[in-house]
């Protein structure tokens, strides 16, 4: 895997502690091009940044040193963690984005991240749960790396994680409500088992946290409405992890 080492001054001068990296958080870029890109993650006056960057042809371009804080994540919760930095490494994706013109992301890029995440999985010894999206940790801001990103075939290949519910059975509970109380915060109650956060009791926070948990498990409709297939699917995910563990 050939990587190609580039600077950006936006990090902490800090050295972390290796045992502190603990997470992987996905990005797209959402810029009109990859020069444009890589020079606002390269400018000290942006500051913002990331580890790495995959170009739509799969080079891979490696910003600040993993031991290194880089900047990419913001104002971020997942599980018991709050400002995702300090403990993730940031992988960016060159992708216009929903605001520019929103593409599936290309074969290259996407086996090269497989590359990518494999070695550094085995590096710091991180868990499958814990390889995330910018979304998911900060739903209220955050929609990148968005529904088109390949979460379930990163998982197949054994990075990430998936449920294993039957795909005839979810479409048929598609759009079906979920009417009791006691299954409205079960599923409340998965969703924070799998590490979303609700830091607060905001209707906005927890429709844009059932987005975020559609975007990522149930793309085919992302309208921030629990129903009966977001519920399996929540159960189901929250099952595994709970065996796992
Ligand atoms: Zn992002």
């Amino acid at each position: 895997m050939k990587i190609i080492n580039l600077f950006s001054p936006n990090y902490n001068r800090k050295k972390r502690l290796t045992n502190s990296i603990k997470f992987i958080v996905i990005h797209y870029t959402g810029m009109q091009s990859e020069r444009e890109s890589i020079k606002k993650l390269r400018d000290s006056k942006s500051n913002v940044s990331s580890h790495y960057l995959i170009s739509r042809n799969g080079l891979i371009y490696k910003l600040v040193k993993e031991k290194h804080v880089a900047w990419h994540a913001g104002h971020s919760r997942w599980g018991g963690y709050k400002n995702l930095n300090n403990n993730s490494i940031g992988i960016e994706l060159v992708n216009k984005g929903h605001q520019f013109g929103y593409t599936s992301f290309k074969k290259e890029q996407i086996s090269n991240l497989l590359k990518l995440c494999k070695k550094l999985v085995k590096k710091y010894n991180i868990k499958a749960r814990n390889i995330l999206g910018h979304s998911d940790i900060s739903p209220i801001r955050k929609i990148d790396p968005g529904e088109k990103f390949p979460w379930k075939y990163l998982a197949i290949k054994g990075i990430g994680i998936w449920h294993d519910c039957e795909s005839n059975l979810l479409r048929r509970c598609r759009r079906l409500k979920v009417r009791t109380k006691q299954n409205k915060n079960k599923f409340l109650k998965n969703l924070k088992n799998i590490g979303y956060c609700f830091p607060n009791n905001g209707k906005n926070l927890y429709i844009k946290t059932v987005k975020a948990f559609q975007r990522r498990f149930r793309k085919e409709l992302i309208n921030g409405i629990l129903d009966q297939e977001c519920f399996i699917i929540a159960q189901n995910l929250a099952n595994k992890l709970q065996k796992s563990s």
